[in-house]
């Protein structure tokens, strides 16, 4: 595998934390050990995340192309949108971001705090557009970059979670070889990797990573767009591009790709009440502060995985924690009382 030859341009502080979550393994009942890897806290730029990391494979064709505005979208509470606006404000360029009406959702101040604040704050053009939830290449976000370029600019263009983007997956494929140096501290492997999945990039780069030792079907990837057969096809798709980028050496397969579907509900962006249970039992156990569109969801998966005997007896589950914590404050009337 050969992900050297691709430039990184560093905006993460470095190895991510892995840390047992003790208090939780032992409330679960203490058949399975789990772990968590902090990607949550990779990064000084608002707050980072897992796109972050991914626009480290980006941000040198960015410069090697010469942009000066970075154009991406997502929902209104997007992560993505916001890590974007942090790297733009980083790098001095401009940015342009168009926010969709994803989810079904409207908390009185959904459109001003959170994420979004955060975007304006960092100079980002926001654009909020009525369109609804679709991980695709979107006709509004075409229409943004043809605004950049008919104002004279030259627009680069971050699609949805860093995911179409043809370097989108080589950031978790590092991941995965991050993670190999840190077992070799640790002096042991883990069994299973959970992950949530919705743009499927992050899945997928991970998928190619561990291919590599044989690991390709032990990353569990809890879906969140409550749409998994569009987002297992991606996943799919993304890594069997990646692996050929990296030469992974060996074709991906569907039974690579492994996504349980039942955790994505009711909809995109909304969680259920077990998702709610799963972010206040992180939060009362842990300390550890997941979000109801993203985290929480993978959460409530791997949680319910554990009570349901899911993992082998001794297993150690490293549940990787890509962020979003700052979507909470939108979400403030669904946990008033805690
Ligand atoms: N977790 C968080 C916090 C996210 O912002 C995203 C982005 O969509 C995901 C998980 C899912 O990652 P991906 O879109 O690469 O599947």
């Amino acid at each position: 595998m050969n992900l050297e030859r691709f430039a990184r341009y560093p905006l993460t502080f470095g190895v991510t934390a892995i840390h047992p979550l003790k208090r939780l393994s032992a409330h679960l009942g203490g058949q399975v050990e789990l772990y968590a890897k902090r990607e949550d806290c990779n990064s000084g730029l608002a707050f980072g995340g897992n796109k972050t990391r991914k626009l480290e494979y980006i941000v040198p064709d960015v410069l090697a192309q010469g942009c000066d505005t970075l154009v991406s979208i997502g929902g209104v509470q997007s992560n993505q949108t916001r890590q974007v606006a942090a790297v733009a404000a980083h790098l001095g360029l401009k940015c342009v971001l168009v926010q969709e009406n994803w989810v079904n959702y409207a908390d009185a101040l959904y459109d001003r705090v959170g994420n979004i604040q955060m975007s304006r704050i960092m100079g980002a053009d926001v654009r909020l557009v009525d369109t609804g939830f679709d991980i695709g290449i979107r006709q509004s976000w075409e229409e943004a970059v043809q605004s950049v370029r008919e104002q004279g600019g030259n627009p680069y263009p971050i699609p949805a979670g860093c995911s179409e983007h043809p370097l989108g997956g080589l950031g978790y494929v590092g991941f995965a070889q991050e993670v190999r140096l840190q077992e070799a501290e640790l002096g042991f492997r883990f069994d299973y990797i959970v992950v949530c999945s919705v743009t499927g990039s992050t899945q997928a780069g991970m998928v190619v990573g561990f291919a590599a030792d044989g690991r390709a079907d032990r990353v569990i990837g809890i879906d969140a767009s409550a749409r998994p057969e569009h987002t297992r096809a991606q996943i799919l798709r993304i890594a069997r591009h990646t692996a050929q980028l990296v030469e992974l050496g060996r074709e991906i397969t569907d039974a690579d790709v492994v996504l349980d579907p039942r955790y994505g509900g009711p909809e995109y962006g909304l969680p259920s009440k077990h998702t709610l249970e799963a972010i206040r039992l992180s939060a009362k156990y842990e300390g550890m502060i997941t979000d109801p569109v993203y985290e929480g969801k993978s959460m409530q998966g791997m949680i319910d995985r554990v009570r349901r005997g899911k993992f082998p007896v001794g297993s150690k589950v490293l549940y990787v924690h890509l962020g979003g914590a700052p979507a909470l404050n939108a979400y403030s009337f669904l946990l008033r009382n805690g």
